[in-house]
Parts: structure tokens; C-alpha cells; sequence
């Protein structure tokens, strides 16, 4: 079913502004979604900028595209500062196995050998997938077909870098090191604004760094490091090393999506510089293409009760920790998506309080409409005034809070053709991803609170076990024991 021809714009961060989203070869849309690193959980923040690629995603499916969309799995390990375009830092796998040593060392193995990145990287590659069913996301259904792995790819990047050689547009410099060469590619700067004469300038401080002596440029990037002592490493023209942070996702996202150009990239706003000016400058630089991706779209930082979130402060979470808080996971989903992708979103519990009551009012109206309606098949009519209305607050720059409210006062209205409603409901939900609730095997935040429960009984740490009961009751659970162990669920309100 496709939205009669909505005139979709979105904002485009290379040119600044509204456009009208024209994809190349329609019906066919070609996104790439800079996805998670695979050292440690991803927390809500960087599920806002996954959950807006989803809705992106299906609402262009709405509007009857096809999109193919591809999203990266940084599983090479990296350096802590990256951002800094050149890989200096300790780097964050090995930082990761150093916790989860310690972690071994407490009783609280996650994996067999935190030596092996490999196993790092897949324990956290599945915590991803299984949050991102819980959220909803569409891209997990198809991992790992559509979301490559860094580790999988090393020899398209490393064709990429020789072609980037061969242009001119690299070099090999007196550490074995490959790097980037920034002015050869006059371009720089054009998507975040830090050209070249500005980095010149001081304003590319954080380009500085230890390997200022033998780069051209401060804000040439690395390619390639050889290093025959890093955690992760493959054979390579210059030497055994492993590849920078940037290569990785302009050979995955031209190689899995088949072409040099393509229409939408997406991404958090601190991916805007250096990560995606870097892709930009290695694409381009390798293909011959003036552009890479044709759309630029990114999302603002999230903030939890009006503040940046830091472990420190103690309002960092992931998705399992709203889980085992008692979060309903179609709320959670309400909450990171609601707020325009451009503007900082507020993360609050109030917040997915409300989220929770929306989500439950769309479920009871959906299955008041399936009563009224009884036998009577819906004919779902383009025209139908929610769908326009709906489609039409999405097509101007994915405006959600917009399509909500025009979702909730049709709500309200008399339903005189409770059929057709229902139709057009469910095909709103097709973007929303809110009606129907995940099978309760997916609440893995409550499996883990049972199985606590569970191991302190079998330590005879009755009082603990009580404990942990309670609280469950107290986030509004059911909670029952039998010989086969503990098990929760929502009571019903
Ligand atoms: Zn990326």
C-alpha cells in the first residue's frame, strides 16, 4: 500500500537545508545507518539514532519504496580517541577485555576467553541484535546480510586504500602508516564546515596528536597502522596492522549496497565530523564520484532528565536496563522516536510513563475498532483522512511529534467506518511498530531478574532472594516460584 505521492523533503546536513527527496533509481532507496560498536552496550542514545533510521525506513516503506538499507558492525577494535581522526587512545577492544577479565575474575564471566576479541565482539553483537528486536528494528531481522561486519570486510577496505594510493589521494608515510591526504581532496570540510583553512586556523585542535611529525597534514586520517602486536590484525601491502575507524564504512556501504552513490546516510551528530567527512573524502576520493551519499541525515544527542548522560552520574542506560526497571519495550520505542530527530531529545521517566499510557491507549482503540467492526473487511482507501494526515507530518522532514498528534486527535473522533479506521490504523502501525507486543520472550531484562532470584534461592541467600522479589512486585510485577524456578510477568492493570 503506497501513500499517494507525498512530497517528501528532508534536511540535508551537506547542503544545510529542506530538499525534496528524489532517490535515484525509485522505487529503490539506497540507506546506510552507521550501526553499533561491539565492546559494550549500546545505551539509549545510540538507540535513538538506530530507532530513527527504523522510522525513516518504514515510513518510506509506507510511501512505497523499497528500500534497501545496510547498517555497519564495528567489531575491529578501534582507538578511545577516534574522534580524533587518527587512532591514538588505548584501543577500546582491549579496553573491553581488560573489563571483562576483571569481571571473570568476580564470578561474572560473559564470555570463556576475554583474550579472544572475536568472543567480545559476538556477545555484544548478540546483545545488540536482541535489544534491537525488542525496539523493533527491522534491520535486525536481516543481520547478517544487511549488517556487515567490520572484521568480514577487511579486504574491500584494503582494495579501497589502494585505489586511494594509486589516485593520489593517500600515502605511506615514514612510521609504514598509510595515511589520508586531506588536500588532496578540496571537498574537505564541505559537510561539517571544518575546511581545511579552518583547521589551519586552530579550530581542528582535536586533530593534533602524536603523529604530527610524519603526516603531511595535521587532519590527514589514518587508513591503515600496521601493528603486529594490536589484538586484532590482518596482512596487508603495509605491513600486518589494522584498518582506521572511517575506511570501514565506505567500503561496506559501497560493497554491500552495490553502487558508488547512494541516497541516504544516516547518523548521530558527532559522527558528522571527522567520521563522515573522512567517508566522504575515501569515497569520493576512490570512486570519482562528486557525491557518496546524496542525503546526509543526522540526529541530535539525547539527554536523560536534562542532562548529558554519563555513567558518572548515574543516568546512563541501556535498553536492558529500562527493561529490568519494568520499561514496556513498544514505550521505550514510543519515547526514543517521538521528539524531532533534529532537536536534542529528553529522555525522562515521566516521559516514558506518558509513553506507556499512548501505547496502551493505540492498543485498546485498535481492539475497540476490531469489535465494532466484527466481520467487516476495512477497504483501505489512500485518502483515508489519517493516512494523509499521518503521512503527510512524516514527509515533512520525518516530522513525528506532528504525525502523533494528528494520530491521537483522529483518535478521538467518532469512528463511523470502524473497518476502514482499523485498516488505515494498522498500516500507521506499520511505521509505529507499537500494536502488537513482542513475544514476552524477548524481556530479557526480566529473564535475568528471575534468574537472579533463582541463583540466590540455590545460595540459600533467602533474604536476597526476597529482595529481589519484592522489587519486582514493586515495579508492578507478578512474580511466581515452582520446582522449575522463577517467572514474571506484567500484571495486567
Ligand atoms: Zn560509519
Amino acid at each position: 500500500m503506497a501513500l499517494p505521492s507525498l512530497n517528501i523533503r528532508f534536511h540535508n546536513t551537506l547542503t544545510r537545508q529542506l530538499e525534496p527527496f528524489v532517490p535515484e533509481q525509485a522505487p529503490k532507496v539506497l540507506m546506510y545507518n552507521c550501526g553499533p560498536t561491539v565492546y559494550d552496550f549500546a545505551h539509549i542514545g545510540n538507540f535513538r539514532a538506530f530507532v530513527f533510521a527504523d522510522t525513516l525506513r518504514r515510513f518510506l516503506e509506507l510511501a512505497g519504496y523499497e528500500v534497501d538499507q545496510v547498517m555497519n558492525i564495528t567489531d575491529v577494535g578501534h582507538m578511545t580517541d577516534d574522534q580524533a581522526a587518527d587512532g591514538g587512545g588505548e584501543d577500546k577492544m582491549q579496553l573491553a577485555a581488560r573489563r571483562m577479565k576483571e569481571a571473570k575474575k568476580s564470578g561474572k564471566a560473559e564470555v570463556d576467553n576475554p583474550d579472544d576479541p572475536y568472543q567480545i565482539s559476538a556477545y555484544f553483537t548478540k546483545a545488540f541484535l536482541e535489544d534491537a528486536k525488542v525496539l523493533r528494528l527491522k534491520i535486525a531481522d536481516e543481520y547478517p546480510q544487511h549488517m556487515p561486519r567490520a572484521t568480514q570486510h577487511v579486504s574491500q577496505m584494503q582494495a579501497m586504500i589502494r585505489k586511494l594510493i594509486d589516485a593520489g589521494h593517500a600515502y605511506v608515510a615514514s612510521d609504514g602508516a598509510v595515511y589520508y591526504s586531506v588536500e588532496s581532496f578540496p571537498e574537505y570540510g564541505k559537510l561539517s564546515g571544518n575546511t581545511l583553512d579552518k583547521i589551519r586556523g586552530g579550530a581542528g585542535g582535536r586533530v593534533l596528536d602524536e603523529h604530527q611529525q610524519v603526516k603531511r597534514h595535521p587532519a590527514d586520517f589514518l587508513l591503515w597502522k600496521p601493528d603486529a602486536t594490536h589484538i586484532m590484525k590482518w596482512d596487508s601491502p603495509w605491513g600486518a596492522g589494522y584498518p582506521g575507524w572511517h575506511i570501514e564504512c565506505s567500503a561496506m556501504a559501497t560493497t554491500v549496497l552495490g553502487r558508488d552513490v547512494i541516497d541516504i546516510h544516516t547518523g548521530g551528530e558527532d559522527n558528522i565530523f571527522p567520521h563522515h567527512e573522512c567517508e566522504i573524502a575515501q569515497t569520493c576520493g576512490a570512486t570519482g564520484h562528486t557525491h557518496f551519499a546524496r542525503y546526509w541525515m543526522h540526529t541530535r544527542f539525547l539527554l536523560v532528565e536534562g542532562q548529558k548522560m554519563s555513567k558518572r552520574l548515574g543516568n546512563f542506560f541501556t535498553i536492558r536496563d529500562l527493561l529490568a526497571k519494568g520499561a514496556e519495550p513498544a514505550a521505550i520505542r514510543y519515547e526514543l522516536m517521538r521528539s524531532h530527530y533534529r532537536s536534542n531529545m529528553d529522555f525522562t521517566f515521566k516521559g516514558l510513563e506518558d509513553a506507556t499510557s499512548a501505547v496502551r491507549r493505540l492498543r485498546q482503540l485498535a481492539v475497540d475498532l476490531e469489535q465494532i467492526a466484527g466481520d467487516a473487511k476495512g477497504k483501505l482507501d489512500a485518502g483515508h483522512p489519517l493516512l494523509m494526515a499521518f503521512g503527510e507530518a512524516l514527509a515533512d522532514d520525518l516530522n513525528v511529534s506532528g504525525a502523533l498528534g494528528a494520530l491521537f486527535s483522529w483518535a478521538k473522533e467518532d469512528h463511523k467506518d470502524p473497518a476502514a479506521d482499523l485498516a488505515a490504523l494498522r498500516q500507521v502501525d506499520h511505521v509505529l511498530a507499537m500494536l502488537d507486543a513482542p513475544k514476552p520472550a524477548n524481556d530479557d531484562g526480566l529473564a535475568t531478574r528471575c534468574k537472579a532470584i533463582d541463583d540466590a534461592r540455590k545460595r540459600k541467600d533467602f533474604a536476597a532472594a526476597d529482595q529481589l522479589r519484592k522489587q519486582l512486585i514493586d515495579d508492578g510485577y507478578e512474580v511466581s516460584t515452582n520446582k522449575d524456578g522463577t517467572t514474571a510477568r506484567r500484571k495486567l492493570t
